[in-house]
């Protein structure tokens, strides 16, 4: 029986009753006593906390395998270098999430590994980035902080066409409303930290995908040492059993939110993928199940105002990070895009007097009514 993913949270894994307990121990131990199974320690992302979270990460994409790990960093570094060697070329969305760029720039550079940086929705371009060395592709589901949505159906038929290896970092999407997985690609990865935890109290990644492809950034994230503590596991596991009920709401609030700040006279630019004036609505519409809680938007009065806004609000937390029940405002420029230059903060649209929402889960008129009182004192 094909279960819909809000049965699968709750039940996916959780055939064992250990001692008749409803929910997982805590399994609090590094290692584990010799029996006839592999060596199992934490490290080794093979005892019970970890597996039965692997378990479920794996049903939610309908992937063949999965694996949580310590941070998404571990998740994207592990994988990426499972696949690409040393002296390959990598194509690379040019607009990726600050650590990913950092690792690309920095430890792969190292590596003699080179990069183009291209347009992910721009597939006309796509066949003359191509070099003989070119191993991978790696975009993401929606941009931060611009919250684009590319052309991720070409994407994976570019990869399959021309043997790279695909990677797609599906934070801001989450498996509820994108199953990257199922969609194709080689690798899903995640930040856990964000919607699959959803509680903004653990770091966590996960690596889905093709078995084959799981498996061998497995061995590389055991010798990188990047594997999840249990307590850690337990509480990821404990978010994620609402994962469906939250992004439902955070869909929900957000769509309701833009409409209201797209509508305000003192709005300027507004930027989130269930209205008809984003760019790539349509295509959102038809491949995701909601367009997540992520927007940004800036106002006519440009800094001076932005500051004004957010000082004024009551109920958002400013602070960066994204994907819990509480919404949190930021400035990019000062949070996830502070270390790029000022010509490529302009390359990449990116405005000092950006204000990004992460949408949590509150009552959504309180949130409008909140914006609504502080856009008057601006
Ligand atoms: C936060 C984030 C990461 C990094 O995740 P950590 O859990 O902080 O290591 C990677 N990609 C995206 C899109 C993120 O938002």
């Amino acid at each position: 029986m094909k279960l819909a993913i809000d049965t699968q949270l709750i039940h996916a894994g959780e055939d064992q009753r250990i001692e008749g307990a409803i929910r997982m121990p805590i399994f609090q131990t590094a290692m584990f006593e010799h029996d006839d199974d592999p060596l199992r320690y934490v490290r080794y992302n093979n005892t019970p906390n970890q597996t039965i979270l692997n378990h479920k990460l794996t049903v939610l994409e309908e992937a063949e395998d999965a694996l949580v790990t310590g941070s998404g960093m571990a998740a994207i570094t592990a994988s990426i270098l499972s696949a690409v060697k040393p002296g390959d070329h990598l194509l690379a969305q040019n607009s990726l999430y600050g650590g990913t760029h950092k690792f690309i720039r920095s430890l792969l550079a190292d590596l003699n590994v080179s990069v183009s940086f291209f347009d992910a929705d721009a597939p006309d371009t796509w066949n003359s980035l191509l070099r003989t060395n070119t191993s991978s592709v790696y975009v993401e589901s929606i941009t931060n902080p611009l919250v684009r949505v590319c052309d991720l159906e070409n994407i994976v038929e570019f990869a399959q066409a021309n043997n790279l290896t695909s990677f797609i970092d599906n934070t801001f999407a989450s498996p509820y409303n994108y199953k990257a997985a199922a969609a194709g690609f080689d690798f899903s990865l995640h930040s856990a930290t964000k919607y699959l935890n959803g509680h903004s109290d653990v770091v966590a990644g996960a690596i889905i995908g093709k078995k084959e492809w799981v498996q061998k950034a497995g061995k590389n994230l055991a010798q990188l040492g990047g594997s999840l503590d249990p307590y850690a596991c337990f509480l990821l596991h404990r978010g994620l059993q609402t994962l469906a009920l939250r992004m439902r709401q955070h869909n929900a609030t957000a769509q309701m939110l833009s409409e209201f700040l797209e509508s305000h006279n003192k709005v300027n630019k507004i930027h989130y993928p269930g209205l008809r004036s984003h760019p790539q609505h349509e295509r959102a519409a038809q491949w995701f199940e909601g367009f997540s809680g992520m927007l940004s938007f800036e106002l006519h009065g440009g800094l001076p105002a932005a500051n004004k806004l957010i000082h004024h609000l009551h109920l958002p937390v400013f602070a960066p990070s994204l994907g819990g029940v509480e919404s949190l405002i930021t400035r990019p420029v000062i949070s996830s895009h502070s270390g790029l230059s000022p010509e490529d903060l302009k390359a990449a649209e990116i405005s000092d007097h950006l204000i990004r929402i992460s949408v949590g889960i509150e009552d959504a008129n309180d949130l409008i009514k909140d914006f609504k009182q502080a856009l008057h004192q601006v």
